[in-house]
Formats: C-alpha cells, structure tokens, sequence
C-alpha cells in the first residue's frame, strides 16, 4: 500500500530470505531452518542482506518492514544510513495484541510471488486463490502455526521490544494501533509520512 500510493520501495529481510528459499540457494537453505521454527536470523546475514538491498534500490526513500528486530541491527542501521547520509524519518510501531496477531497470523494467506498479504477470511480470496496484483499463487506460510506463533512472541518481547525505548530517544517512534482494519491503519502511516516528507 505504501509502495502504491507514495513510489517507496519496501523490502523486507522476511520476504528475502522466502524467495531465497524458494531458489534452493545456499543462503535460502541455510537460515530456512531458524525461521520454520520462529527463530531469528543471524543479525550479520540480516545487516548485509539490507545493505546490498539499499546499494540498488536505496536512491530515493525507502521502508524496511520487519527490520530492524534487535539493537544490534539497529545499531549497524544506524551506520549504514549515515554511511549513506540519508537520515530516518519515521520509525513506525504497530501496536497489535497477542490475540489479533494469533488471528491474523492462523488465517493469514500470502502471494508467492509479490508478497501481497490477505486473510482467508476474506471469501474472494478463500474461493479463488489468486493474487490480485500479480496473479500469482495465494498461500500459507508453512510457519504460521500455533507453536512457532509462540516462539516468535517471545523472541520479539526478548529482542525486538527494546527497539521502542530505541526509537524514542531518537525521536523517530510512531505508535499506531495497529488492531483496526488495514484501511484505517494505513489512514495513520499516510498521514505520518506525509507529515515526515
Ligand atoms: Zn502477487
């Protein structure tokens, strides 16, 4: 939605690392295994897979979704942009409960292709499972499951909540509730990131 309406590209280690998987690379293989079972990534293949990212699409404003996760990523991101002489604008926190993200995540559907996320709920997409941008496949994440739910949480209470304390000293931290529908929520990003241009 934000790469629509304002041309920011957006990446996301996550999505990266699915589509190396989905090669068969060596790097793919090698971490698909910590994230089946909700694990994180090392923070040094995270570091380099967003610096190479940044060295080819990085000119004119980007979004990382899901990174950093832990003060050392954060740290190194620091660096980078610097390194970069771009400054953060905006560091956006959604704040959503245990039991939305439970929700959410048990029926979430994803398109192979494009990473365009949906809900099974949503019965165009549970009767024809179809990617409405790219007509790509509509999938389950094999690890959305109760099990990995679970140590995702608590790898995220451990190392990424700390990134908040983080991002309000620097200014940048923007809480959005984030348990309302996508419309609503992306009414508040819009009006962040027009405030921030
Ligand atoms: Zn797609």
């Amino acid at each position: 939605m934000i790469t629509r309406q304002f041309g920011i590209p957006v990446t996301s280690p996550g999505a990266i690392l699915r589509r190396e998987r989905d090669l068969g690379t060596a790097l793919g293989l090698e971490t698909a295994e910590t994230t089946q079972l909700g694990g994180l990534v090392p923070d040094k293949i995270i570091v380099e897979l967003i610096e190479d990212w940044l060295r080819l699409h990085g000119g004119h404003g980007f979004v990382f979704d899901g990174f950093p996760r832990t003060t050392p990523q954060a740290e190194s991101l620091q660096q980078i942009l610097q390194s970069h002489r771009t400054p953060l604008d905006l560091a956006l926190w959604l704040e959503v409960s245990e039991q939305t993200v439970g929700d959410r995540i048990l029926s979430r559907l994803q398109c192979q292709s494009c990473g365009f996320t949906t809900s099974s709920t949503s019965a165009v997409f549970a009767s024809r499972p179809v990617c409405p941008y790219c007509d790509g496949p509509l999938v389950r994440r094999n690890d959305d499951d109760v099990t990995v739910l679970r140590h995702r949480l608590e790898e995220f209470n451990a190392k990424t909540q700390p990134l908040a304390d983080f991002y309000e000293k620097l200014g940048a931290l923007r809480r959005i509730d984030g348990n309302r529908d996508r419309e609503a929520v992306f009414a508040d990003i819009s009006r962040l990131i027009e405030q921030a241009a």
